[in-house]
């Protein structure tokens, strides 16, 4: 295999170790350095896979401070690759801001395609796939209700990310925006053991979750307005 680029932007499994792609495993192999959001989580995946490469920790924490060096780095010709807690980096996980920052400095990179929760999400919605809009996580607090409310006229099928102790507390929000019988799923565990996707109207959705609870993690999405 050629290795062409500098900086490699490598997914990881979302859950089932055995999700990684054959070329994400040689090109963990070939880099000299490994960037993780969490070097012990990471650490996990590759003694798995028998590789043993210097971890360097790159989170949204450090990332801000890490950059002018990492760059210049890559700019030696020091090859490395980003990797996150699980599935793509740069997907509400760290990335973005390496990747301009090698951009503008014209350091060849590439992105593998691989693993990310929302696009199994999406498909087992069985809502429409022809155009949707990736939400990531709603904002916790401030401007929460504004974006709810400026999505509620959305016509592309809305995907967020959502964790179980807020489900309740989304459902409820977009049931009262959205009206309660707007088509929805949760998608939970994703290629884990207790792997489950329920759809339903956000009503009966917040009626099964308020019975059963929420656990694991977990991806909403939600139609978008007939
Ligand atoms: N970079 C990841 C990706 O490509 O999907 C997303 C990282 S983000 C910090 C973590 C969120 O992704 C979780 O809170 C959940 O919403 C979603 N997620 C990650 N793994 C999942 C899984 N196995 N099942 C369902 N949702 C998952």
């Amino acid at each position: 295999m050629k290795f062409t680029a500098s900086l490699y932007i490598v997914p990881t499994p979302i859950g089932n170790l055995s999700d990684i792609t054959l070329r994400a495993l040689e090109v963990l192999k070939a880099v000299e350095v490994i960037l993780a959001e969490d070097t012990r989580t990471s650490r996990t995946l590759l003694q798995h896979y028998h590789i043993e490469k210097p971890l360097e920790s790159f989170h949204a924490f450090n990332e801000h401070k890490k950059i002018n060096f990492l760059i210049e780095r890559l700019r030696q010709g020091v090859r490395m690759a980003l990797i996150s807690d699980a599935g793509t980096p740069g997907i509400s996980d760290p990335g973005y801001l390496i990747i301009r920052a090698a951009l503008q400095e014209n350091i060849p990179i590439d992105c593998l395609p691989g693993p990310t929760a929302f696009v199994p999400a999406l498909i087992k919605s069985g809502l429409p796939t022809d155009r949707f809009v990736f939400e990531g996580f709603l904002p916790h607090k401030k401007g929460r209700l504004s974006r709810i409310k400026e999505l509620a006229n959305e016509k592309r099928t809305l995907i967020f990310y959502e964790s179980p102790h807020r489900l309740i507390k989304t459902l409820e929000q977009l049931a009262e925006h959205f009206g309660h019988e707007r088509m929805a799923s949760v998608s939970r565990e994703l290629t884990k053991h207790f792997e489950e996707t329920r759809n339903g109207t956000l009503h009966e959705l917040l009626a099964h979750f308020r019975k059963t609870g929420a656990k694991g993690e977990l991806v909403l999405v939600v139609a978008g307005k007939d």
